[in-house]
């Protein structure tokens, strides 16, 4: 059977990339430079003394996550696939992000922090040079208070850009799909964010949320399906993890490569972060992106070349899935574009294998996440089938869940 017809038929796939390149041989042709995206980490350590302020909880002003080691997992996956992993296996602990709990904290609030930036050095309020920590002050939010954000989401990302837009003083409307769940429409309400609910997916909350902003010159919309801040922001992500592989003796060169695997809704967040990871590593990291079989938007937009002129409704499927921050039927072509050589290979995930992924993560390492961040855990099972090296290192992205609320995490360990 062709993988056009696995798709349809909702089989789980993987995919190898035939057009990876190498690295250095298209670098030079992307959009944003390695320069860039250390612009954006400075960006950040400039807002390190405001976010000291207004989140005293994040005690270093860095929005940033641990990796761990996760042996018991790797071996209860050896036991229940039958199969050696060969390498280690370690997870990216995105759930314990800050502010947000989920990948999302580390795009959404970048491109807030930017635009208030702007607009404070704009009216001549801010400069470079400055204490960012005075941007709590009361005569500051009153500024901000002129000005809205929108954003369209399933979720993760309306809470990230909710909390922060919120926290600085703006207004903030986040249009949200009908996938969201209900929990985290309330979390925002309480946060002080506007929320508008549609019956419809997260494309149509998008365009929505859109058309909306663009009737207000002075409401800003953060664009999911087209932002370079927030593909930045996850880049962040992706260049940082040379220091804390460092730390941690992870040696990654021709001989040790790195395997990723990410978990990819419209793509921003794992495609930013894949980018800052080739800009580090090169060839010696591979990434893969992880789908639901019912939502394979991204999967779809690089196997047939067409991006966002093609949606998994095209094909005939429903984009209904539990991993909410995965529901995206059409993918980003921004981010499809850039990822065309980049990405070594994309499969799919069953929401069944997520909650068994989800459970047995719990049991063996006492780690809860949100099915979306568990759909990584496939990729090291299925790539063990082709590359039997035991000098790999498998890093599971894990994107979000430290605040689902309590009662609902009991909910799906005992379900
Ligand atoms: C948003 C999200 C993703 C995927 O990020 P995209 O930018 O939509 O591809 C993965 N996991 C979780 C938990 C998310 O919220």
């Amino acid at each position: 059977m062709n993988l056009m017809e696995e798709l349809k038929q909702m089989k789980e796939v993987i995919w190898y990339n035939p057009n990876y390149g190498e690295f250095e041989s298209f670098k030079e042709d992307l959009p944003l430079t390695l320069e860039d995206i250390i612009h954006a980490e400075e960006r950040l350590q400039r807002f390190a003394p405001y976010i000291k302020r207004a989140f005293p909880e994040v005690e270093d002003g860095i929005i940033e996550s641990p990796l761990v080691s996760i042996e018991n997992m790797k071996k209860q996956m050896e036991t229940e696939y039958g199969k050696k992993i060969h390498g280690n296996l370690i997870l990216k602990r995105d759930d314990l992000l800050p502010i947000a709990g989920s990948i999302k904290a580390r795009g959404g609030i970048y491109e807030v922090l930017k635009h208030a930036e702007s607009l404070a050095m704009k009216k001549g309020l801010l400069n470079i040079n400055d204490d960012y920590s005075i941007l709590a002050e009361e005569k500051f939010r009153d500024f901000f208070s002129n000005y809205t954000i929108q954003v369209g989401s399933t979720g993760n990302l309306g809470l990230s850009i909710g909390t922060i837009s919120a926290r600085v003083g703006f207004e903030v409307i986040v249009h949200m799909s009908q996938d969201a769940k209900s929990w985290k429409k309330d979390l925002l309400r309480l946060k002080g964010a506007k929320v508008i609910e549609y019956s419809s997916d997260y494309s149509k909350a998008v365009e929505e949320g859109r058309a909306l902003s663009e009737q207000n010159p002075n409401s800003y919309f953060v664009d999911d399906e087209n932002s370079k801040d927030l593909f930045m922001g996850y880049a962040v992500g992706g260049i940082r993890m040379k220091k804390q592989l460092d730390a941690m003796n992870v040696i990654v060169d021709r001989n040790h490569p790195l395997f990723v695997y990410l978990p990819c809704g419209v793509g921003g967040g794992p495609g930013g972060v894949a980018y800052g990871l080739k800009l580090m590593f090169g060839d010696n990291v591979k990434c893969f992106f992880a789908e639901p079989t019912h939502s394979p938007a991204m999967l779809l937009g690089l196997m047939t070349g067409l991006h966002d002129e093609i949606s998994v409704e095209d094909i005939g499927l429903d984009n209904k899935t539990e991993a909410d921050g995965l529901a995206v039927g059409r993918p980003s072509s921004f981010v499809g574009k850039i990822m065309d050589k980049m990405l070594t290979g994309a499969f799919t995930i069953d929401d069944y294998r997520l909650y068994e992924f989800l459970k047995a993560l719990y049991k063996e390492e006492g780690i809860f996440m949100e099915p979306s961040a568990l759909a990584g855990f496939y990729g090291p099972i299925l790539t063990s089938d082709k590359f039997k090296d035991d000098n790999i290192t498998h890093i599971c992205w894990g994107t979000g869940g430290s605040l689902v609320p309590e009662h609902m995490v009991k909910a799906i360990l005992e379900s």
